[in-house]
């Protein structure tokens, strides 16, 4: 029988808990998960490709399931490669709805065979944004909780680095 994989895209700087959370749940649908950290983000990002993806294989050891990749270039094209039929994505608040429906129709638009299968994160992860999490730690605020513990650590670092420069 074929595999159901499904890749979950996305920019991962850092993963958080909303994120490992949205794949524990997609774990129960999918045979396969493959996270890819995209390289061709316009968005500035504080981690590198590499940290990113050292950060996401720390957070999910002892998954066999999941897979961690980066790619470039159009993401059905990569998702074909990849022998996915979905594309996952994780909706938190009503405000990401109109981006995710534009997003989906034009990837359904450029790869039919592709679905795009949404997943309600759990509800205490529903403000949770890589971009609000870095703002808090960068002037101290305390994200214990919010991320894995090696997430905690480097966000730390990174911080106290960029303090001391
Ligand atoms: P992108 O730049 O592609 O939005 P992100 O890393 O911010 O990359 O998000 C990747 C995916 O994870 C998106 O589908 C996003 O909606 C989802 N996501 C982000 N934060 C959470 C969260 N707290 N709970 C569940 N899903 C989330």
């Amino acid at each position: 029988m074929k595999r159901k994989i499904a890749v979950y895209p996305g920019s991962f700087d850092p993963i958080t808990n909303g994120h490992l959370d949205l794949i524990q749940r997609a774990l129960k649908i999918f045979d396969h998960i493959v996270v890819a950290v995209a390289t061709n983000a316009f968005k500035k990002s504080l981690f590198t490709i590499e940290e990113r993806m050292e950060m996401i294989r720390g957070s999910l050891v002892d998954h066999p399931n999941v897979s961690i990749d980066s790619f470039d270039g159009l993401l059905v094209k990569y998702a074909k490669a990849r022998k996915a039929r979905a594309i996952l994505r994780g909706l938190r608040a009503v405000t990401d709805f109109e981006y995710e429906f534009q997003l989906a129709m034009m990837n359904r638009r450029l790869e039919p065979e592709i679905e795009t299968v949404f997943l309600m994160t759990g509800l205490r992860w529903v403000f949770l944004s890589s971009s609000i999490l870095k703002e808090a730690a960068l002037h101290g605020g305390d994200i214990e909780g919010m991320v894995p513990e090696i997430v905690f650590q480097k966000l730390r670092e990174k911080f106290e680095m960029l303090r001391k420069a």
